[in-house]
Formats: structure tokens, sequence, C-alpha cells
């Protein structure tokens, strides 16, 4: 299973990574506040989300 982390620092919530996502893995939290790996187990590893988050807030590995 894959381990997605998320810097909470550098993340602005801005949905590119839900967005690049078709395997949607990543969703906000119920306040729309923060992204969290809703469905990790589902994660191919494909690194969609790190290149495309232009904060580099998104880390995904074995
Ligand atoms: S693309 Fe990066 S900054 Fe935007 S929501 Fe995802 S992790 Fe956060
Ligand atoms: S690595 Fe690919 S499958 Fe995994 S969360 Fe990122 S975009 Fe989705």
């Amino acid at each position: 299973m894959a381990t997605i982390s998320i810097d909470r620092d550098r993340c602005v919530t801005c949905g590119l990574c839900i967005e690049v996502c078709d395997w949607h893995v990543l969703d906000t939290d119920s306040d729309d506040t923060r992204v969290e790996a809703i469905r990790p187990d589902d994660c191919t590893l494909c690194r969609l989300c790190e290149d495309g988050c232009y904060e580099s807030a998104i880390r995904v590995s074995r």
C-alpha cells in the first residue's frame, strides 16, 4: 500500500492533486479545509499528484 504524505504547512488546498488523481484516492475532509488520502489502497503510485503540486506539498512512497 502507498504512503501518501501531505505537508500541512505547504498545502494551500488548491485541489489540483484531487483533480489529477483518476483513482479518486484524494479528497478534502468534511470541512473542505484539508486534503486527505481517503482511498490509499487504490493508489497506483503514478505520482501525478506529486508532479502537479506546485507547492511540493504531497509525497507518495511505498
Ligand atoms: S496540489 Fe498540493 S497544494 Fe494543492 S491541494 Fe494538493 S497537496 Fe495541497
Ligand atoms: S500517486 Fe497517482 S494514484 Fe496515487 S494518489 Fe497520487 S495521483 Fe492518485
